[in-house]
């Protein structure tokens, strides 16, 4: 079996995924990539984490799938020894007041998120417990905070995903399994393409929106053994909102 250092990121193809990605590859993990569908993306993220010193390989899924995700972990779990670190980011929105949301926009958002982080951290997990070591880190959302209009799916799925950890965090705090929760106020990404940035910006005191990389750099700090005495927090990263 492989012995080397292995680092999942979900959602890893793109925006904060692909920064969270190379911020480890840097930082000596071998990466193994989920995305849902865009090939060409992931293809460009791994040439960036052999540009940043380390390798990697693609793991095409979808998250909220049980069957899909169990095979290719499976595989990977079989594979790898040494699984420290995991990283759940795969994340969507799809906004709209809740009294007029399509039960499908409530499901997916849901399911991408919630059912995703059960999907990917359970078997992992068990390999981390196994070896008594392993740090995950997940991303939730300044909405996962903090009231935000339009966004009860996101906001449920989100604050979600932080209670989930905080018990979780207790569970494994003992046998050597770090567990924490990033919340990211506003990031220069595909998701935020629609959103109306100038009236935005004047709610966050930097006046600015941040970068995938300001996120990524967090990420790679909870996940160190620099951070061996943090578990079960939210470390927000969101230019002071609040
Ligand atoms: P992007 O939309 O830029 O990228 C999302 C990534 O997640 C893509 O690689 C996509 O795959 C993947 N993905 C989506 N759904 C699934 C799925 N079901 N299974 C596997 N992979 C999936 O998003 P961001 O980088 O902006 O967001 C990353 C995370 O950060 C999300 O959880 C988001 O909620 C959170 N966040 C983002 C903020 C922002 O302002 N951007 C603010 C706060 C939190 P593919 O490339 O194949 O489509």
């Amino acid at each position: 079996m492989n012995d080397q250092k292995v680092a999942i990121v979900t959602g890893g193809a793109r925006g904060i995924g692909r920064a969270i990605a190379v911020e480890l590859a840097g930082a000596g993990y071998y990466i193994i990539l989920n995305y849902k569908s865009n090939d060409q993306a992931a293809e460009e993220t791994l040439e960036m984490i052999r540009k940043a010193g380390s390798d990697g390989e693609k793991a095409r899924f979808d998250v909220s799938d049980a069957t899909a995700a169990e095979a290719c972990l499976q595989d990977i779990l079989s594979r790898f020894k040494n699984i420290e670190i995991l990283v759940n980011n795969a994340g969507i929105t799809a906004d709209g007041l809740f009294i007029m949301m399509p039960d499908e926009d409530w499901n997916r958002v849901i399911d991408t998120t919630l059912k995703g982080f059960y999907n990917v951290t359970k078997p992992v997990l068990k390999k981390m417990l196994r070896n008594k070591r392993g740090s995950v880190v997940s991303i939730s959302s300044v909405a996962g905070l903090v009231a935000n209009r339009g966004q009860a799916n996101y906001s449920a799925a989100k604050a979600g995903l932080i209670a989930a950890s905080r018990s979780i965090a207790a569970e494994v705090a003992r046998i050597g399994v770090r567990m924490n929760v990033v919340a990211p106020g506003l990031i220069e990404t595909e998701m935020i393409k629609d959103a109306p940035i100038d009236r935005i910006k004047d709610v966050i005191p930097m006046a600015r929106i941040g970068k995938p990389e300001e996120v990524a750099k967090v990420v790679r700090f909870l996940c160190s053994d620099d951070a061996s005495y943090i578990t079960g927090q939210v470390i927000s990263v969101n230019g002071g909102m609040f």
